[in-house]
């Protein structure tokens, strides 16, 4: 149980996070709307990095069961202190391979696999823990230096070697945006990534291990556009919490 330090301020935040979801909603649902889509095809995953445990347990009353995390060590301190049963953590920042044992205990899908290397270590983990593990390839697809992600010429080849691996059930693709001025800008972008899963699903289908349905893309200042080009996750950190503090 999480004790609120200060209950007014606790109670209004968590006011302003009912209305914040509230407005999300109603924009996801318009978004779907706009190109025929049913609401219920797009999936909110609440990226709570530097958002401090009280306000998660807030999330999760208000009906939030999916929740992202860029790094391994917040995301552990935060799930042993919640310890909420029926949320799903999803780990959606890079991973570096001597974390991958400590990932797979905690997430229940790792969206950010960004190598073959990291997905043969992942798989390994995933045996010696005899589970199978979702995962989402991350591509970088407007070729950006500063980020990581298959290049978009690599993917197919990557899922055809990730898809052999028996205890990594690939289920989509990732992306994260370039950041822009105008939003419309990065539509490219998602529809490249669509594009890029129809594609994988003529050619890799995957056999048992599942059906690269899911696209995870969209972030709080362009998750509508991905809605209309298809995304079936969107990860919303702001829209939801408010701005992050400044990284030091
Ligand atoms: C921080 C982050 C998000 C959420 O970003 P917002 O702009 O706050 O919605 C989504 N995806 C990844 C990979 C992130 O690192």
């Amino acid at each position: 149980m999480i004790e609120p330090q200060h209950p007014v301020t606790d109670a209004r935040t968590a006011e302003t996070l009912a209305t914040r979801l509230a407005a999300v909603c109603q924009r996801m649902a318009a978004a779907a709307e706009r190109v025929g889509r049913p609401a219920g095809a797009v999936r909110t995953i609440a990226v709570t990095k530097t958002v401090p445990p009280e306000v998660i347990a807030q999330a999760c009353a208000l009906g939030l069961r999916d929740f992202g995390e860029n790094r391994v060590q917040e995301a552990q301190r935060k799930i042993s202190e919640l310890k909420l049963s029926d949320i799903r953590w999803e780990l959606i920042g890079h991973l570096q391979t001597n974390k991958a044992a400590r990932a797979v205990e905690l997430f229940v899908r790792v969206q950010s696999v960004d190598s073959v290397r990291l997905a043969e270590t992942l798989n390994a983990k995933a045996a010696a823990l005899g589970r199978m593990l979702p995962v989402l390839l991350e591509v970088n697809v407007a070729g950006e230096a500063s980020k990581s992600g298959f290049a978009v010429e690599d993917v197919v080849d990557a899922a055809g070697r990730v898809t052999r691996l028996e205890h990594l059930r690939p289920e989509g693709l990732m992306t994260v945006a370039p950041l822009v001025e105008d939003p419309e800008a990065v539509r490219p972008v998602f529809r490249r990534l669509r594009e890029l899963r129809d594609q994988l699903r003529e050619v890799t289908p995957g056999g048992t291990s599942g059906g690269w349905d899911e696209l995870s893309m969209g972030m709080s200042d362009d998750f509508e556009l991905a809605i209309e080009e298809g995304a079936t996750l969107v990860r919303l950190g702001r829209a939801l919490f408010g701005e992050r503090p400044a990284p030091v």
